[in-house]
């Protein structure tokens, strides 16, 4: 496994890093894919309170507890919970406790949305200045922050010189997004972390698109994928959900084997999603609830696919929200046009118009096929 500095921290991480937020009920499988990745030699376990419904802490330290190998543990902390210095001690000592460590290696100022929402982060007496009291005591070592920023914001951020890093969405889809972002982290010597870099599943799900990605016979378009994430200057590590051996297994793989991708593979993959990454929803729930009670990710996850190419498999979603949704279901029409989502969407994305392309192809009597 291939390591990389973070930043300027002196810490070398795995260019792979283990995301927890998609462990099953399966907390055996879980804690062995754990110890498998720790063998494979990844040494970055990313987590979060409230992930895999407030588990997924408990279910790291029960892992750690077994570790031979040297490893660094990243969480965070959200202002939506921790609005101020002392909120924020409360939940590091939680953290520290239920992950049974002496100390969090990248404590995460979490999913900062815009510019505002980050001078709220790092007013007098907010949640950094609680950090950084916790660095003092030796609690934490490294301040760092989550985003959904756009690029430009993003850059603002990165040039107040208060983190050492940054967690951000990328991938082949959404590449345009955040490339600033990227840029201006790696210009002020910071760790890029990616979460997101399998596109919420839309990779894994248009493989058949993707078929041009992988380039070796052995490849799969999952590892070529990450691979596009990881051979970014910029990205220090990509962060992969996983719940089983086997999904750690295939993608470890990257980090034996990471090479850059051919420059005309990369080009050709950007002109044709760097329209689509504009305007991709990333099935974050951010949205939600919505007024009129539409399953606003469900719905655009149906557009996603329509655009990637996978016209069949769209309708299809689609059919299957409906008849699952039962009474339940809303369709796309049902919007009121209040505008809630678009101001709560970690994506920026024009959610109204959207949901209205959603009812041009999927609800209307003459919809396209
Ligand atoms: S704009 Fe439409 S989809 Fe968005 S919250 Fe309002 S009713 Fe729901
Ligand atoms: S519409 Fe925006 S907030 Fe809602 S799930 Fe998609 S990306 Fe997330």
């Amino acid at each position: 496994m291939q390591t990389r500095e973070y930043g300027r921290t002196g810490k070398h991480v795995s260019i792979i890093g283990f995301g927890g937020m998609r462990f099953t009920d399966d907390d055996d499988e879980s804690v062995r894919a754990i110890l498998r990745a720790s063998e494979l030699g990844i040494n970055y376990f990313d987590t979060a309170p409230h992930y895999c419904r407030d588990r997924s802490e408990d279910i790291f330290g029960k892992a750690f507890a077994s570790f031979t190998r040297p490893f660094y543990v990243s969480t965070k902390s959200s202002i939506g919970d921790e609005k101020n210095a002392d909120e924020v001690r409360r939940r590091a000592e939680l953290s520290l406790k239920r992950l049974g460590v002496s100390k969090i290696h990248f404590f995460h100022m979490w999913c900062i949305m815009n510019w505002d929402h980050f001078q709220k982060v790092i007013a007098p007496g907010g949640p950094y200045d609680g950090a950084a009291i916790l660095k003092k005591e030796g609690l934490i070592d490294h301040i760092v922050f989550s985003t959904h920023a756009n690029g430009d914001e993003i850059r603002r951020m990165c040039e107040t010189n208060r983190f050492e890093g940054v967690l951000l969405g990328y991938n082949l889809f959404n590449h345009s997004n955040r490339f600033d972002g990227i840029l201006a982290a790696q210009e002020n010597t910071m760790g890029v972390a990616v979460m997101n870099p399998l596109g919420g599943g839309m990779i894994p799900a248009a493989q058949s698109q993707l078929q041009f990605l992988p380039e070796h016979d052995d490849e799969t378009v999952v590892q070529a994928a990450l691979r596009f994430v990881v051979s970014e200057p910029g990205v220090t590590l990509a962060l992969v959900g996983m719940s089983t051996v086997a999904q750690v297994e295939e993608n470890a793989k990257v980090g034996d084997r990471i090479t850059r991708p051919d420059p005309e593979r990369v080009a050709r993959i950007k002109r044709k999603y760097g329209e689509f990454g504009e305007a991709y929803c990333t099935a974050c729930k951010y949205c939600l609830p919505c007024p009129a009670q539409i399953n606003i990710p469900n719905l655009l996850s149906c557009l996603n696919r329509q655009r990637v190419g996978l016209e069949k498999e769209a309708g299809m979603f689609y059919e299957f929200f409906k008849k699952t949704g039962k009474t339940d279901f809303i369709p796309a029409s049902a919007c009121a046009d209040c505008g809630i989502c678009e101001e709560r969407c970690t994506q920026h994305l024009p959610i109204r118009a959207q949901l209205r392309e959603v009812t041009r192809l999927f609800e209307s009597d003459n919809q396209s096929q």
